[in-house]
């Protein structure tokens, strides 16, 4: 039984590593392709091991999230991990952005919540239509009904959630 769970843990590890090394990967070429400096691309890719390793820790690399960036933001002010790379809060937020982008691009992750934003907007903005066009229902009615759509939607999208992570805004390497 042990054998078995161990042995599931250890498939699941290889896949997981596997695909933060292509992602890794991925990235150094998305960071050389947009012009940034051998150096850069280098801190930037031990940036990302570095919240990989994090999150490997905190559980399953499929469940990165934007929020995901925030608290791990939040771990580097107390960080003693080995094998860190840059600890500073503007070099890894950039870091992460890019991260980001590419595992946006290969839809390991969701779109930003903006875009979430706007799909809630268009989804009422045809609702509406049809409650006007179609029910013939009143300005009053229709502001409640798409009220409770609105709620609906946000609960299931997810996107009223705070991304705040209190960390503030970054303004120098210095420190
Ligand atoms: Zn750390």
């Amino acid at each position: 039984m042990r054998d078995k769970v161990e042995e599931k843990g250890r498939r699941r590890a290889a896949v997981d590593d596997a695909s933060v090394t292509d992602t890794l990967r991925e990235l150094t070429a998305y960071l050389a392709d947009r012009g940034h400096a051998p150096g850069t691309v280098e801190s930037y890719g031990r940036a990302a091991s570095h919240f990989f390793r994090w999150i490997a820790h905190r559980g399953s690399t499929r469940r990165i999230r934007d929020e995901s960036v925030g608290r791990f933001l939040v771990h580097l002010r107390r960080c003693r991990c080995p094998r860190s790379g840059s600890r500073c809060l503007f070099t890894v937020r950039a870091a992460l952005k890019h991260l980001m982008a590419v595992l946006r691009r290969r839809g390991s992750v969701a779109p930003p919540k903006a875009a979430r934003a706007s799909t809630i907007d268009r989804v009422l903005d045809a609702f509406d239509i049809h409650l006007r066009d179609t029910c013939g229902l009143a300005e009053a009615t229709r502001i409640y009904r798409r009220r409770y759509v609105h709620e609906f939607l946000l609960a299931t999208l997810g996107a009223a959630r705070s991304t705040s992570d209190g960390s503030g805004p970054p303004t120098s390497c210095g420190s």
